[in-house]
């Protein structure tokens, strides 16, 4: 179910996974975001990139993070996908935020998608 979610819930699975309550495949990690490789992927390569602050959606990042948060985020993103070897090949980032995007999980992430090519939708 798309969440609409108005205060943080510390029950949420990227809160379990940053507590290290249940697993994940790790890509890389810093003070400030975790990215891991998502577990139902709709592209060849998807990853996904979170604060390990607790911010429900990007609009509540946008608006509260601390702009070497947000920076760092930032960068985190296009070293992930270099990572992941996207750089040649071009890729996707999304940010599904609030119930009409479709969010599921309440706390904000950045789906990195690449390996094929996409069109406007998917
Ligand atoms: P959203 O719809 O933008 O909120 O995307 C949530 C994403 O989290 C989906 O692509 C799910 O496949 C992914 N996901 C849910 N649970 C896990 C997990 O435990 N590990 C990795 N990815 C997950």
């Amino acid at each position: 179910m798309p969440t609409s979610h108005t205060k943080y819930d510390p029950q949420n699975v990227f809160a379990k996974i940053l507590r290290k309550e249940i697993p994940c495949k790790a890509i890389y990690e810093n003070d400030f975001v975790l990215a891991f490789h998502d577990i139902a992927p709709q592209a060849p390569v998807h990853a996904l990139v979170i604060p390990k602050n607790p911010y429900i959606s990007y609009a509540e990042f946008a608006e509260r993070a601390a702009p070497e948060e947000i920076v760092a985020f930032t960068k985190a993103v296009a070293f992930v996908a270099k990572e992941l070897g996207l750089s040649e090949g071009g890729y996707r980032v999304i940010s599904n935020t609030g119930k009409d995007s479709g969010q599921e999980v309440p706390h904000f992430h950045m789906h990195i998608m690449g390996g094929r090519p996409m069109g406007f939708m998917g």
